[in-house]
């Protein structure tokens, strides 16, 4: 007998609760070959046409079914564009940022990203967790304007070095979600703390505050990082 994923129902299940497979859906077999020939016919009407469902090569289709697990449809069938682009190029993907941002779903991000961590180029990586620490350095109002965002692109150009570019990079993602985290960030064990706003100023001034208990009552441990 064939194996029903996802069916739960076994044998010994059945036989303690004296309930079978009928008895739950009590579909005869006219009903569900009704259904099954309807949802086919639903199907061929309506299957929608994203690229990696015909798709023959192996690795391709594996890599479709592991995006889908974690993404909307709609978003992966850019991405699988673009795979399959890359793998038409025999693998490597283009080192301009011209071409890189000529794939739909690749912007900004992507393409520094890889330009900097594996092309070997200088580029500068902004997402929002990076934009969010500048804001919290300098208090500048950071949100979609483009007027906001001009700032933190300009900042970020001055920051990121010349020649170690990869790894400062790979330190900032990794700061804006180790330390300077969206709640919480972690002022009293930042080692920007001295140089960001936030942590010496009004609001995260305060949040740098730790009192620590002594005999008489309370101390301030530290007003700042
Ligand atoms: S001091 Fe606080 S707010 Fe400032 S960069 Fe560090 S973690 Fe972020």
């Amino acid at each position: 007998m064939a194996r029903v994923i996802g069916e739960r129902t076994t044998s010994k299940h059945r036989r303690r609760s004296g309930r079978t497979l009928e008895t739950i859906y009590p579909f005869s077999k006219v009903e569900v070959s009704r259904i099954r020939r309807r949802i086919l016919r639903w199907g061929r009407a309506n299957y929608r046409e994203y690229p990696w469902r015909a798709e023959r090569d192996p690795w391709l289709s594996f890599l479709a079914e592991l995006l889908l697990q974690r993404t909307r449809a709609s978003q992966v069938e850019a991405v699988f564009a673009l795979i399959k682009a890359i793998a038409d190029r025999g693998g490597v993907p283009p080192d301009t940022s011209e071409e890189l941002q000529s794939f739909v779903g690749v912007g900004m991000y992507t393409t520094a990203a890889w330009l900097s961590l594996h092309a070997g180029q200088r580029a500068v990586i902004i997402d929002a967790n990076v934009a969010r620490w500048l804001s919290r350095m300098t208090r500048m109002p950071y949100n979609r304007d483009p007027r906001h965002v001009q700032w933190v692109k300009e900042l970020s150009e001055r920051l990121t070095p010349r020649v170690a570019f990869r790894e400062y990079n790979y330190a900032v993602l990794d700061f804006t979600i180790g330390v300077c985290t969206p709640r919480n960030p972690r002022c009293k064990v930042c080692p920007l703390c001295s140089d960001c706003r936030y942590s010496t100023e009004e609001g995260g001034g305060r949040k740098a505050v730790s009192l620590v208990r002594t005999p008489g009552g309370f101390r301030i441990a530290s007003t700042r990082c």
